[in-house]
């Protein structure tokens, strides 16, 4: 089944089970799963997804803004670091530790468990990116100096639905972990975007203006974040 929620055309996929309940789940961002009994027709479908449709467009956003999902985590048995396949190599030791070696990232973990050693990739992440920032802010700090702010603080944290966030009043800056899976200007992107929200809070045209001037082909780079 096919509806239309704001312009867009989103799939329908229908799962029968015998239950009683319908459940909806978003896939992607075209994509929605019902699952509902064997007995619901296409009236008490739409009905459904119409009193849900603040949901799944609350839901259907999430994925507007951050949809390199496909390069988010394990990837069967890979994993993607700065924006190259690496093989997730997951080592049964007596200590933790993070190494790449040519093609390989290689965990070594006091457990053989997969999210465990997932978490230790992320925190070997937050640091790799630590030293990325501070190395990349450096010259974003001079050029926006012009608009009269001083050095934020940055702090690099697994997050939902969001690359970066920001606190004008605090002078604070978060940048999402999972940038650790994009190309590098990717993070320089997200970071020029986070400082510029210091000076114009909102997505405003002038924002973009001063976005567009520091970092000509943002939009690539926006992109590859979508
Ligand atoms: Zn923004």
């Amino acid at each position: 089944m096919e509806i239309v929620i704001n312009q867009q055309k989103i799939q329908v996929l229908i799962i029968r089970k015998r239950i009683k309940n319908m459940y909806l789940r978003v896939v992607d961002k075209t994509t929605l799963k019902l699952t509902c009994s064997f007995h619901v027709d296409e009236r008490q479908v739409l009905r459904f997804i119409e009193e849900k449709k603040d949901w799944i467009e609350t839901h259907l956003k999430q994925y507007d803004s951050i949809n390199g999902k496909k390069y988010i985590g394990l990837k069967g048995p890979y994993i993607y670091f700065y924006g190259n396949r690496f093989y997730f190599d997951i080592i049964l030791s007596s200590f933790n530790d993070v190494l790449i070696d040519g093609n390989r990232i290689c965990i070594y973990s006091l457990k053989e468990d997969e999210d465990y050693a997932l978490h230790l990739f992320y925190q070997f992440a937050k640091k790799e990116l630590e030293v990325a920032i501070f190395d990349l802010k450096e010259k974003w700090i001079k050029d926006l100096s012009v608009f009269g702010f001083y050095d934020p603080s940055i702090h690099v944290k697994k997050m939902k639905g969001k690359w970066g966030q920001c606190n004008k009043v605090k002078n604070h800056i978060d940048v999402n972990v999972h940038l650790i899976h994009f190309d590098i200007r990717c993070l320089d992107y997200v970071l020029l975007h986070e400082l510029v929200h210091l000076v114009e809070f909102n997505h405003s045209k002038r924002f973009y203006q001063i976005i567009q001037a520091y970092m000509p082909d943002y939009k690539k780079y926006e992109g590859w974040l979508r």
